[in-house]
């Protein structure tokens, strides 16, 4: 925005502007609504840290991960050249199936049905991918299929695909199903063993973005009488580097990050912490001891589970909004397990609603055409209905003979506006998924459907947007209210 255009927005004397509303805020920052969500009924705020409070540099996360994987494998026998793996970080969206019986990697609608696939970094023929998945209903929960459904697991693919890609160049045999569990262990060994935590400690700048509104938007929220607790899976020492790094001196009134928070859980486990988790325990120092009285600010906990959260800080389901980035372990279960209301932060909302807005003009275009498909198509089958009962009625005087070559024409000229039709929607398709994403198109929508992600989000997430302090530019007693939902037979 202009300096020119933002001054003409200021209520300059005399002038009479139309207040503010939600739609001043740039499209990329605004939250956006599912369900109506009243912040006036909230009295907690709860946050998830990593990729939420936390937001990780995507690119740098996923060359550590796969650099560790790599070396990982190579120390298990994998192939030496491996260490000289090409690979495109950006390959991987979220809401991505593996097969790993083929080593595929798909992408679906919200029906299961699977639009685009790659093997290795070659994308998979349409007429394959029909034969492959189209005949048989897919079932995305049996072990032979892999959802990756959150940011930490994008690098997997990464690995998986140019692993995939490398050996077959090579002409080796590949096992593909122990290939992906072998990724999979490999990187969750380097976060076990502590490894990817003390190279992100190490340079804290490098890997994560530390966001200037943060402590404002959760200072705002707290100035209107909202009490923020921290439920993370991350343990303490972790947990205590990284919201140093992001909130240890951002506000001159909160001399730690601790002092933002009513309650702080670490190593909460989730999702199993919304079922039966484990008892709730104290940090106190080295030792760890059981919970019985209420919770108190300023002290640390350590794993817990709902039930016993609830009860100990007192405090009602409805009454809680969850914020967080992962859509089975804080979203899907927080919403089934709880009453809690959730916000999710999909932190690739910016790329997202920015190609939603340059490709403004082509999907306008599609529209068009598609109407004139539809009228295209009512002609062909006028025109070939009309053809046959002149072929019927065997007349052979020259009327007749004038009017079928007068059909045939207009026949012929319908099949070629159709084939243009057709042409110029498809290279719309490809350029508009290209503007989404190089390989996959959009992470929230499949042609004119939601993609299996989107159907997620659209479930479980009360409302979206792309990080937390997205929330400053809305009033702590806002009124989020969903669009209207319209049925086909209400359009
Ligand atoms: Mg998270």
């Amino acid at each position: 925005m202009s300096a020119e255009s933002r001054q003409l927005a200021l209520p300059l004397a005399g002038i009479s502007v139309p207040p503010p509303n939600g739609h001043a805020i740039p499209r990329k920052d605004r939250v956006y609504v599912n369900r109506d969500l009243r912040l006036s009924t909230i009295d907690w705020v709860g946050f998830d840290m990593d990729y939420t409070l936390a937001i990780y540099r995507q690119n740098e996360m996923d060359r550590l991960s796969v650099e560790l994987t790599i070396d990982r494998l190579i120390r298990r026998g994998y192939p030496s050249y491996l260490k000289k793996l090409e690979y495109d970080t950006r390959f991987p969206i979220r809401g991505l199936l593996v097969d790993k019986r083929y080593g595929h990697v798909l992408k679906m609608d919200r029906y299961k049905v699977v639009h685009l696939g790659y093997h290795g970094m070659q994308k998979i023929p349409r007429e394959e991918l029909n034969e492959l998945y189209h005949h048989k209903r897919i079932r995305p929960h049996t072990p032979r299929y892999h959802w990756i459904d959150t940011l930490f697991a994008l690098s997997e693919v990464t690995s998986y695909a140019a692993i995939v890609d490398a050996m077959e160049r090579r002409k080796e045999r590949v096992d593909f199903d122990k290939l992906f569990a072998d990724v999979r262990s490999a990187i969750d060994e380097a976060h076990a063993d502590g490894t990817v935590y003390s190279y992100v400690t190490s340079d804290l700048e490098r890997y994560v973005e530390r966001d200037p509104d943060l402590a404002r938007t959760l200072h705002k929220f707290r100035s209107a009488g909202k009490k923020l607790f921290l439920l993370t899976n991350s343990p303490l020492a972790y947990t205590d580097r990284m919201m140093t790094f992001l909130l240890g001196d951002a506000l001159p009134e909160y001399p730690s990050w601790r002092h933002y928070f009513e309650i702080v859980v670490c190593s909460a486990g989730k999702p199993r912490w919304f079922q039966e988790g484990r008892p709730l325990m104290e940090i106190d120092g080295d030792a760890l001891r059981h919970v019985k009285g209420p919770l108190e600010r300023g002290k640390i906990y350590d794993g817990g589970n709902l039930a016993d959260f609830e009860r100990l800080a007192n405090l009602r389901g409805s009454s809680v909004l969850y914020v967080g980035d992962h859509i089975y372990g804080d979203i899907l279960r927080s919403k089934k397990e709880s009453s809690w209301h959730t916000a999710m932060i999909i932190p690739e909302l910016d790329a997202e609603v920015e190609a939603h807005e340059l490709t403004a003009a082509d999907r306008a275009r599609q529209r068009t055409l598609e109407d004139a498909r539809e009228r295209l198509e009512n002609e062909l089958r006028y025109y070939q209905g009309r053809y046959k009962e002149l072929v019927k009625s065997n007349a052979d005087d020259v009327f007749a003979q004038a009017e079928r070559v007068r059909v045939k024409r207009a026949l012929e000229r319908i099949r070629a506006e159709l084939r243009a039709n057709i042409a110029e929607y498809d290279a719309i398709t490809e350029r508009v998924s290209r503007t989404f994403h190089p390989y996959w198109g959009s992470l929230l929508k499949e042609q004119s459907e939601m993609s299996s992600f989107g159907l997620q989000v659209d479930l479980y997430a009360d409302i979206y947007t792309r990080r937390v302090s997205c929330l400053r530019h809305y009033s702590p007693q806002q009124f989020f209210r969903s669009p209207y939902d319209l049925m086909p037979h209400e359009l």
